[in-house]
């Protein structure tokens, strides 16, 4: 029987104390005044130390993380995190800086933000960054501030309106929604790239800029990006480079030379501090010589955005140096080209050719449709991957394939890991001809097995009794 089995989160026993201090240990402490006083004592739980450690260690083993296992999930870049990083982060010096504290105390964590923003224009080819936006959505707001001060600092108010593709991540739109911005869409042609014609149509005097990934949600490069730059410059507006998975191109090309303005990057992503769950994260924004002025006054967040993932980050390319950078986008890239080569002909891949970090199939081949029993989905075989141990590809997204199968391995796994993937796939597919059923009921060992995913996330249960 595994702990799940048995999942009871109610073990408090009257009396049992996960602690022991010496009464007399406080003898001189200062009585607290009667008015401040507790009455009755807090109805916490009262349970032994290692009932608490049981506990949080069997719940922790529920979960699943890169350091359990392969973990492709598509646009999250969900590579090791190497512990050096956390090493760095956690000396004594830097974990217990305050913000408010005297500058003279503080002169190693600027030096750190110093290097940062030098390493970081050299990567991106921008001229500057700030590093307040505490996550790639909150670097897009910044960053279309920066577009929007810049044609209202000219006195071009009429420019209103983004261009955004449809193969965008969600954050996008959003973004330039809050940012007051209305989104203008352009479409993407049979082969996932940018529609440069019916960009054209679009261009005119009520637009401040595009808004572009690439290598795009699909994980092409879009290979008309210089002419898409002169067209935008040309009409008068600035390009957005969405760089929150810069892992295919670091040391091989930069954003800067592409013609981008402004740009954001995930640190909790391309640059290995680990994420999920909703943080923390930190998404600077770099943006060209000429809109050094245009850099909102008032800050985006709290002092100075998450310096500890800025830490981490600073650690990961120190310990990588110049060569290395060059060689993540590289492992990356092959490593998703090996997986859709070994894949194509039992999972449909809906554009051929060569992939960046990451590619798109649309669902199964053969998904095993028969009289009365429904073909297997793309949950389905995700379901199914728990089963054996890896994580699933992202799901239903992006929104340009209805079966849609993400798949990023991220340049840290080994040979040996991609194959066993390779095996377990081409397995969940044989599975899906033979008898749908079997993944239409995955997983069926996992300790949860379809919860309501909306009704998860809308409405968790945080406390331990009702
Ligand atoms: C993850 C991601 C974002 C958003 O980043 P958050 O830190 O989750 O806000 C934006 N664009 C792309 C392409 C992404 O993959």
């Amino acid at each position: 029987m595994k702990y799940y089995d048995k999942l009871i989160f109610e073990l408090s026993r009257e009396g049992r104390k996960g602690f022991s201090l010496p009464e007399d240990r406080f003898p001189s402490a200062p009585e607290l005044p009667a008015t401040l006083r507790r009455g009755t004592a807090l109805p916490l739980p009262e349970v032994s130390e290692p009932d608490v450690v049981r506990h949080y260690t069997n719940l922790s083993q529920m979960n699943f993380g890169v350091d359990t296992g392969f973990y492709p999930l598509g646009s999250c870049t969900m590579k090791y995190n190497p512990k050096i990083n956390e090493e760095m982060a956690a000396l004594g010096g830097f974990a217990g800086l305050h913000p408010l504290m005297h500058p003279g105390l503080t002169k190693g964590a600027c030096e750190v933000y110093r290097e940062m923003e030098k390493a970081l224009s050299e990567i991106t080819g921008m001229y500057a960054f700030t590093f307040d936006p505490c996550a790639g959505a909150h670097g897009e707001l910044t960053g279309l501030m920066i577009m929007r001060n810049y044609h209202m600092l000219r006195g071009d108010t009429a420019r209103t309106k983004v261009i955004v593709p449809d193969s965008a991540h969600g954050t996008n739109p959003a973004s330039a929604a809050v940012c007051g911005l209305e989104v203008v869409e352009v479409k993407s042609f049979e082969n996932g790239r940018i529609d440069v014609e019916a960009l054209k149509s679009l261009l005119g005097p009520d637009i401040a800029g595009i808004m572009m990934t690439n290598p795009n949600t699909l994980g092409l490069f879009e290979t008309e990006v210089s002419a898409i730059a002169s067209l935008v410059h040309n009409a008068g507006g600035l390009l957005y480079y969405d760089g929150a998975n810069m892992n295919p191109l670091m040391g091989v090309v930069r954003p800067g030379d592409m013609g981008f303005d402004i740009m954001h990057l995930n640190l909790h992503k391309t640059f290995s501090t680990p994420h999920g769950g909703g943080g923390p994260g930190s998404g600077p924004v770099g943006y060209a010589k000429h809109l050094e002025n245009c850099v909102p006054d008032l800050r985006v967040s709290g002092f100075h955005g998450n310096f500890g993932v800025i830490l981490r980050a600073y650690a990961y390319i120190l310990s990588l140096g110049r060569e290395n950078i060059r060689k993540v986008g590289q492992y990356a890239v092959l490593s998703a080209n090996y997986i859709k080569e070994c894949l194509k002909d039992v999972y449909k891949l809906p554009i051929e050719g060569v992939c960046k970090h990451e590619f798109v199939f649309d669902g199964l081949i053969n998904d095993g449709a028969r009289e009365g029993v429904p073909g297997a989905t793309t949950l389905d075989v995700a379901k199914r991957l728990l089963d054996y141990g890896f994580h699933a590809p992202t799901i239903y997204f992006p929104l340009l394939f209805h079966q849609a199968l993400m798949i990023e391995p991220t340049e840290t796994e080994s040979k040996e890991t991609l194959d066993e993937f390779i095996a377990v796939m081409r397995k969940i597919a044989g599975e899906a001809a033979e008898d749908p059923m079997i993944l239409h009921e995955a997983p069926h060992n996992a300790p949860i097995s379809r919860p309501d995913e909306t009704a998860a996330a809308r409405n968790p249960v945080l406390r331990y009794s009702m």
